[in-house]
């Protein structure tokens, strides 16, 4: 008979919880507890993300940078994060970079494709695949379901749209890097079956001026009543410009430059990363509904809640990139009116302007 009590099970499995997430990865050393020391309580950290996988050919963020990802007192720009990216791409066959525009002050635009060795070989023809399937003029529903069978759902993430949010960029790295190299089942069922990219930096000129105003400004300082601005006036080149409402009329290159990777690779969902602290809720599909929204568009959030699209990838994958996730319901973003409205796609985004998502 088991002498251990029901405290002790739970002892127990505290203890071994982080050790089974780990399992088969060996932490690269010094991650735990360079994460546990950067992070104000252990509630927050999940075991997948309790530790940096070690690899003896792919440079993880800290070998690489110096530190950890959100690192307290740094902040990554452009000129480090994107030589991160591309030294991930020449260590590994699973990644590859795109270049997808220039920012108006002439800054890279840049993409991380992450898939197993055969699905970057394969991109050309995922990429055909996935035009193929949000195409119903020239894809019936016979064909789709021969497509679907030799094809792989793609999951982007855009990051660091609103500078002033700050903590996607060195998120999405460390989930590269993650996603490249950890042999977790659950890391490498998601390199298998689907090909995940990220947008580290999707408008570059106001992320370098946010670094440079942090360094300047903010660096060590904690009285928060005797704070600076916490942000430049310039969230991108110029002053207050809310790039994710330019989505309908593409004037910023940020915006041409999503729409461009958009209807190049199609993406089976969309992830929009956001912050926005203050006025975080938790939403579980339910009602009561803004009575303006159309029902048709409601009733497939309501389905999906979840638990419809491949959940066991789309929910491994938003555990990784956040610790929590936010849904400010009735609040129509402009990606899911013009992707998710269009194409068979499903558009989230993430912060503080809520999760949207249409299955279609
Ligand atoms: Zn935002």
């Amino acid at each position: 008979m088991s002498r251990l009590t029901p405290a002790w099970i739970f002892l127990l499995a505290l203890f071994t919880l982080p050790a089974i997430a780990q399992s088969p990865d060996i932490p690269e050393a010094g991650s735990v507890e360079a994460i546990a020391a950067a992070t104000t309580d252990p509630h927050y950290v999940s075991p997948w993300v309790s530790y940096i996988p070690q690899s003896s050919t792919v440079p993880s963020p800290e070998k690489f940078l110096g530190r950890i990802m959100g690192a307290p007192g740094e902040l990554l720009g452009t000129e480090k994060a994107y030589p991160y990216a591309r030294a991930l791409a020449a260590a590994s066959p699973r990644v590859r970079v795109f270049t997808i525009g220039y920012s108006e002050e002439g800054r890279e635009i840049l993409l991380l494709a992450i898939a197993d060795e055969a699905g970057i070989r394969a991109l050309d023809r995922l990429k055909d695949a996935t035009a193929a399937l949000a195409d119903p003029r020239r894809t019936n529903e016979a064909a789709a379901e021969k497509i679907i069978v030799s094809s792989r759902p793609i999951y982007y993430f855009n990051a660091a749209l609103h500078s002033d949010e700050t903590g996607s960029t060195e998120a999405m790295l460390e989930l590269a890097y993650r996603l490249t190299v950890s042999e977790q089942p659950m890391i490498q069922r998601i390199r298998e079956q689907v090909v995940v990219l990220i947008n580290p930096i999707s408008n570059p000129d106001g992320r370098d001026k946010m670094v440079d105003w942090f360094y300047r400004y903010l660096k060590g300082k904690t009285d928060r009543t005797t704070l600076p601005r916490q942000s430049p006036p310039y969230w991108s080149r110029y002053t207050f410009v809310d790039i994710n409402r330019d989505t309908h009329q593409q004037t910023h290159e940020t915006t041409k430059a999503v729409h461009r990777m958009f209807h190049e690779w199609h993406p089976t969902v969309v992830h929009d990363l956001h912050e926005g602290t203050p006025l975080m809720m938790t939403w579980n599909g339910t009602g009561p509904y803004n009575p303006n929204i159309d029902p048709r568009f409601l009733n497939p959030i309501q389905k999906w809640n979840g638990t419809v699209l491949f959940p066991p990838r789309a929910s491994s994958l938003g555990r990784l990139a956040t610790t929590s996730t936010t849904r400010k319901r009735a609040h129509l973003q402009h990606w899911t009116t013009r992707h998710a409205g269009r194409k068979k796609c499903c558009a989230i985004s993430t912060g503080r302007h809520g999760i949207h998502c249409r299955k279609g």
